[in-house]
């Protein structure tokens, strides 16, 4: 059994020196994010509580049985710091880590020149049970969605973790028994701390690795100027209109909207001027419209707006409304004479469910038209008897679209 314990205690320790040279070589790569330092400052807390180990015998008391206990608890004080810079949220929690630790310290001082150092241990696993309660809440409150599986199994493991220190805390202070004298309880726990060493580090690189994923994914479909949705996103979300579409039967507006005279505004105030009202639109249309409606730019100034459940007599209304806010929106530029105005083409699926998506967008494009040639400032409605320009194809970016 002791063979046992040592062999997993030294391969324990091998582990955290592992990772705590990728943790450190993670932080160095990108200093300024403080998740990966503070996340290495906490596997160089238990690392340091190793050294303190293997030094036990040429230290005072005060530090090998005093400080060194300490160490454990301190490294999940610290990881609960690497969590909250993660979430951006929970700071209350490290000072409730910071408060926990510096309430053990007197005790650990005072009970280091102790024979026994059971009181002092089982301290130690009451606030590594403490400090693990406070790392399972922060990650389990924690509600975003790409990161909900690896939160779920390190959260989980601690829970059962906490239930463990909890025990060995029991056992060694109300009941007055040494819980590593205990066969079955060494075995569990032995168990428990390999188990705890291999999985948490991995759980967090899973869940920054999630973070980032999500993260890149949005911003491939998100326009970095105007913050709607770009190309790709609008035809992901025009797909999945079209699937609603043709699966509940619920007509689909789909309004194209292109910027009259743009190039004469950045002519006379500059492309940053441009960017500005393209900023500002893009506001106007998202505040605008309803929750369930999509806003996205298709290219240069020119928007697509999707709005499902909606048929022509709806919408007609509601663009309507979008085009005069376009032409009010006065606090765009302060000269009145470059206040911008938008043209409308708009069509709607009307009960055809065999219609495909670029068939739509290629309607909605033909009506725009109309209203230019009709004098802009103005929406249009797709009507059959529109002259079709043009051979009608599918849009290139629409190939294929997943
Ligand atoms: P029309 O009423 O016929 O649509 O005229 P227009 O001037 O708006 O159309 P045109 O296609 O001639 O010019 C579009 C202009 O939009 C040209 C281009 O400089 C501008 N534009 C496209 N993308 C951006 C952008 O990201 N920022 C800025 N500032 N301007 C842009
Ligand atoms: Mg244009
Ligand atoms: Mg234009």
């Amino acid at each position: 059994m002791d063979m046992l314990v040592t062999a997993t205690l030294l391969i324990q320790d091998i582990q955290l020196l592992c990772y705590t040279i990728v943790f450190g070589v993670l932080a160095l790569q990108r200093w300024n994010d403080p998740t990966r330092r503070w996340l290495w400052y906490s596997f160089l807390a238990n690392a340091a509580g190793a050294v303190l180990d293997l030094l036990g015998t040429h230290l005072p008391a005060w530090v090998s049985q005093g400080i060194n206990v300490e160490m454990i608890p301190l490294s999940y004080a610290v990881l609960n710091v690497a969590i909250v810079c993660f979430d951006r949220r929970g700071k209350k929690a490290v000072w409730l880590s910071g408060a926990i630790l510096l309430a053990g310290l007197p005790f650990f001082l005072a009970w280091s020149s102790q024979p026994s150092q059971v009181r002092n241990n089982a301290l130690g696993d009451l606030l590594i049970a403490l400090e693990c309660a406070i790392t399972a809440v922060l990650l389990l409150q924690g509600k975003e969605q790409s990161t909900r599986s690896p939160r779920i199994v390190m959260g989980g493991f601690l829970c059962y973790f906490v239930g463990v220190e909890a025990l060995r805390f029991i056992v060694a202070f109300p009941l007055h028994t040494n819980p590593d004298a205990l066969p079955k309880l060494e075995v569990v726990c032995t168990i428990t701390y390999i188990v705890n060493v291999s999985l948490l580090p991995l759980a967090f690189i899973w869940m920054m690795n999630a973070r980032l994923e999500s993260d890149l994914l949005q911003q491939s479909i998100v326009d970095p100027l105007t913050r709607v949705l770009n190309r790709r996103g609008l035809e992901q979300a025009l797909e999945r209109e079209m699937a609603r579409f043709r699966r509940y039967g619920e007509d689909l507006t789909v309004a194209m909207l292109d910027l009259d005279h743009f190039k004469r505004l950045n002519d006379a105030y500059g492309h940053a001027a441009g960017d500005a009202v393209l900023i500002g639109i893009a506001q106007l249309l998202s505040a605008r419209l309803r929750e369930t409606d999509v806003v996205g730019r298709f290219g240069g100034e020119e928007f697509v707006l999707l709005l499902p459940h909606t048929e022509v007599g709806e919408s007609e209304p509601i663009l309507q409304h979008l085009c005069d806010s376009v032409r009010e929106s006065s606090a765009l530029l302060s000269d009145p004479a470059a206040r911008p105005t938008a043209s409308f083409g708009a069509t709607s699926t009307r009960g055809r469910r065999s219609i495909d998506a670029y068939e739509l967008l290629h309607e909605a494009d033909v009506a725009l038209y109309q209203a230019k040639e009709k004098g802009r400032d103005q929406v249009r409605f797709f009507s059959p008897a529109d002259r079709v320009r043009g051979k009608l194809h599918p849009f290139p970016s629409m190939q294929p679209v997943r």
